[in-house]
């Protein structure tokens, strides 16, 4: 490995994973994957520290603060914490600082590490003035008006305080509330968050107090940022926490002090099992020195204060062992390698798979089959291999073989470049075929109500079902001949098979399956070329003048029509009266929207992005993916992109899902 690649790698990816993380409240990787990724970078700079440079990601806190809110200059940096993850690394820790104040029996005070985000609240003669996030840690983004609407933030304090006081805490949601937050999203088919502490940062970082102040977000404030009349000011921990409290903040009542290493890895342990009793989520206990005075003289580094340590529990992973490698066959062919483990419970779930991605990964991990290896769960994510316990290998493990067929049809399979998976290709391969029907009946598709993946597997598997114009063919009398079809159920069936040749032709092109082909590409394809037949008589190169068709896209959708069985396919469900023609779905009108553009931006609560874009067709608009000098209209949801930004250049109005919920009316 050469280590200037290396680093300049890791560099890239944490980049990367920052700006998902802090600003998007995106993550795609696991917090264990991005710890891994910094502390290999640490450990990379600290054998060549010749390699390391003023930018790395390993000097930086937290982001940049995004440019869609006013930036606060915070009075003294606001620093993160270095971590731990056991007790040897606990011991390290507390030698040093030992050595540094000369003393062994010094007191610590173990505090709860919140999982959720840091917060300046700065007061003027009592008054809160201004709210901000840590963003990077010199500055933060001005959270004011959102900080206003949270109950546990005073206004006032409880006492007369002259001058500025600045106090620091973590803002968070608690289990409950984020539970009941993501039943609503799930309800109203808004992507769903996927943990409390990206919930309450998504929450508190919004454009729109109104949505915070509906979040119920909690606080829990730990220190004290600054203050000009410093005599007021305990000198110790504990000392300050029970000053907050008197101010009128709320602090966390799970603090202890001790003066042994050994009573503090008692609390630590202790903790392990009590947090899970606790209503808001903990990701370790933070271990600070009691006294101000040793913590001055241990003093900070640029990123982290020595006097501190995040004594952090191990994420939702667990060590099991890799049984078999079984291969899942997705709608459009994708060959999925899925582990099979020996149960084991994250969590209070048990985990009997998890994802293995593709061929690369497998190889990237150097996995074989009988490893042990370390999976992790988070949020709703499927459980994921993360890494390879090999100390464990005892000889019996053997490589996993990739397959070179189809596990289902035994045709070849095939790689595509541009996304590394294998694809089964035969558009006979019956796996394949039960998970396009599946897709097929989705509510996003021709939504058939009561055709369901059990029934669906049932009904191929007595070959009732081939393709999608057999769902159309079938009868009362095939029903009846399936398991757990009685004469009512199997008329309901037949029904809303039929309700479903309704659905305007551009959900029929929806439900094809066409790779990279949804609503929205589809409703601008028929629009354009007026029938779903007409499309076999594009080529690649108009398709690739249309500003919003990219290669992919293009080839794709060439791809299926050159193929005699599709076209085949689609003939016989338009003589089966689905319908194939665009029919013109603006009629509904609104001076707002009819024949505007619009462009959508973040997180909505009251539509899913699909639902706004064809209402936004229904009323004769039309939606676009970038602002430009065309743009009427920029709809912002939670966490809204760049896009903000653009539109205030460009004078496009901005307005909110309520807004434009009023167009309607
Ligand atoms: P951190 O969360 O590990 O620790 C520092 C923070 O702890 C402080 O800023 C403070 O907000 C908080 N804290 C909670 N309780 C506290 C208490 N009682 N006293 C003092 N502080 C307390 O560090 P960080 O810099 O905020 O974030 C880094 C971590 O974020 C990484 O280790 C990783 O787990 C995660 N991360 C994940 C991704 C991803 O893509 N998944 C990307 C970036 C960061």
């Amino acid at each position: 490995m050469d280590p200037v690649e290396r680093i300049k790698y890791l560099k890239k990816i944490i980049n990367k994973n920052s700006y998902l993380y802090y600003i998007k409240q995106n993550p795609v990787i696991t917090d264990s994957e991005y710890d891994i990724y910094f502390r290999e970078l640490i450990n990379l700079e600290s054998s060549y520290p010749y390699l390391k440079e003023i930018d790395s990601p390993t000097n930086r806190i937290g982001a940049v603060p995004s440019d869609e809110f006013n930036t606060v200059k915070h009075i003294n940096p606001m620093l993160s914490l270095s971590d731990c993850f056991s007790e040897e690394e606990f011991y390290k820790w507390y030698d040093r600082n030992a050595k540094i104040i000369n003393e062994k029996n010094f007191e610590m005070i173990s505090e709860l590490k919140i999982d959720g985000l840091a917060i300046s609240l700065l007061y003027e003669n009592s008054v809160l003035k201004t709210a901000s996030t840590r963003g990077d840690g010199t500055i933060g983004e001005d959270v004011s008006s959102n900080a206003r609407t949270i109950n546990s933030i005073p206004l006032v304090l409880n006492h007369d305080i002259q001058g500025t006081i600045e106090v620091r805490g973590e803002v968070f949601i608690s289990i409950s509330e984020f539970q009941k937050l993501n039943h609503e999203r799930e309800k109203n088919n808004t992507q769903k968050y996927s943990n409390p502490r990206n919930c309450a940062a998504g929450s508190l970082r919004q454009l729109d107090p109104s949505i915070t102040k509906s979040r119920n977000l909690d606080t829990f404030i730990y220190n004290i940022g600054y203050s000009d009349n410093n005599s007021i000011i305990p000198r110790t921990q504990s000392g300050r926490l029970a000053f907050l409290s008197k101010l009128g903040f709320k602090t966390n009542e799970h603090h202890h002090v001790t003066n042994s290493p050994k009573k503090t890895i008692e609390i630590y342990n202790d903790y392990k099992v009590k947090i899970k009793e606790l209503n808001y989520l903990c990701d370790g206990i933070v271990v600070k020195i009691n006294n101000m005075d040793y913590q001055d003289e241990i003093g900070e580094l640029s990123r982290t204060p020595r006097w501190a340590i995040a004594f952090k529990y191990p994420g939702n992973k667990a060590l099991t062992q890799i049984e078999k490698i079984e291969i899942n066959i997705g709608r459009t062919g994708t060959i999925n390698p899925i582990a099979t483990l020996k149960p084991i419970e994250i969590d209070g779930v048990i985990i009997r798979n998890a994802t293995l991605h593709n061929e690369n990964y497998i190889n990237k991990l150097d996995l074989m089959i009988g490893d042990w290896v370390n999976i992790e769960r988070a949020g709703d994510v499927i459980p994921k291999v993360i890494s390879v316990d090999k100390n464990k290998r005892d000889g019996s493990e053997y490589k996993f073989k990739f397959p070179i067929n189809c596990p289902s049809c035994l045709d070849p399979i095939k790689k595509d470049s541009s996304d590394a998976m294998y694809y089964c290709v035969n558009t006979t391969c019956s796996s394949k075929t039960i998970r396009s029907l599946e897709y097929f009946a989705s509510k996003n598709a021709m939504d058939i109500e009561g055709l369901g993946p059990s029934i669906i597997e049932k009904l191929v598997s007595k070959s009732f079902v081939v393709n999608f114009a057999d769902i159309y063919k079938l009868t009362q009398e095939d029903l009846l001949q399936v398991d757990g079809f009685k004469e009512k159920s199997a008329n309901n069936l037949i029904a809303s098979i039929h309700k479903s040749k309704s659905k305007p032709a551009s959900k029929l092109l929806v439900s094809l399956g066409i790779k990279h082909i949804g609503v929205e590409i589809s409703e601008l394809l028929l629009k354009k070329y007026k029938s779903i037949t007409n499309l076999a008589d594009i080529s690649y190169r108009e398709l690739l003048e249309i500003p919003q068709i990219g290669p992919q896209i293009a080839s794709s959708i060439v791809e299926y029509f050159t193929k005699i069985s599709n076209i085949n396919l689609l003939k016989e469900l338009i003589l089966l009266k689905l319908k194939n023609n665009y029919e013109e779905l603006n009629t509904l009108f609104s001076d707002n929207i009819t024949n505007k553009n619009f462009v959508i931006t973040g997180k909505l609560n009251k539509f899913s992005r699909s639902e706004i874009k064809s209402t936004i067709l229904k009323y004769g608009g039309y939606s676009s993916e970038n602002v430009t000098n065309n743009t009427d209209f920029l709809i912002i949801g939670e966490s809204p992109g760049s896009k903000i930004e653009k539109a205030k250049k460009l004078k496009v109005n901005i307005i909110n899902e309520i807004q434009f919920l009023n167009f309607l009316k």
